[in-house]
C-alpha cells in the first residue's frame, strides 16, 4: 500500500476532503464515492474508508447512534493499513481524531447522542501539490511562496486570497 501513496489525490477526493472540513458530510461522501468509483488502484480503499467516516459523522449529526457505530465499524478495515501520511493526507492523525470522536459517541450512548458537540469534529489535514491554471489564458501558472503568476500573460494573485478553500 505504501506504493500507492506517492501519486496525487484524485480531484474528487480533494473536493471530498474540502467538503468534509466544511462539515458537509453528505456532500463529502458523494465526492469521495465518485473518486472511489473512478479509481482502480488500492488507494480507492482509503477513499472508501474516509467516505464511511463522513457517513458515520452524518449519522452522529442526525442523532443516529446505531448508524454511526455500524458505519464507523466498517471504515476501520479500509483505514487500518495505510501509513501515517498517504498522498499528503495525514491518515494517522485522522484515525486518532476519529477514534476520539467515536469514544465520545460510545460514552454518550444511544440516549444522549443528540448532545454530541459538532465542534468536536476535526478537520482532515492534507498537503497537495496545487496546480493553478490562469483564468485569463489557460496557461499553467507558477507558484512561489504563495505568489502565483502566469508566465504567458502576467496575471497574478496571492494564494491567500483563496483561503476560502483551505479554512
Ligand atoms: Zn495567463
Amino acid at each position: 500500500m505504501e506504493n500507492s501513496c506517492s501519486a496525487p489525490l484524485h480531484p474528487q477526493a480533494i473536493d471530498g476532503l474540502r467538503l468534509f472540513n466544511q462539515r458537509k458530510y453528505f456532500e463529502a461522501h458523494e465526492a469521495l464515492e465518485d473518486a472511489w468509483r473512478d479509481e482502480t488502484g488500492p488507494i480507492r480503499e482509503l477513499y472508501r474508508g474516509i467516505l464511511q467516516v463522513a457517513v458515520a459523522y452524518l449519522h452522529i449529526t442526525r442523532g443516529n447512534y446505531d448508524g454511526a457505530v455500524k458505519v464507523h465499524g466498517r471504515s476501520l478495515k479500509w483505514l487500518q493499513d495505510w501509513p501515517d501520511v498517504c498522498r499528503g493526507i495525514e491518515v494517522g492523525k485522522f484515525k486518532r481524531d476519529v477514534e476520539g470522536v467515536m469514544n465520545i459517541v460510545f460514552t454518550l450512548g444511544r440516549d444522549k447522542i443528540q448532545e454530541f458537540n459538532p465542534s468536536l469534529f476535526h478537520k482532515i489535514e492534507w498537503n497537495e501539490k496545487r496546480i493553478w491554471i490562469c483564468d485569463r489564458c489557460g496557461t499553467e501558472m507558477h507558484e512561489k511562496n504563495c505568489k502565483v503568476s502566469c508566465p504567458n500573460c502576467g496575471n497574478r494573485f496571492d494564494c491567500s486570497d483563496l483561503n476560502i478553500y483551505f479554512d
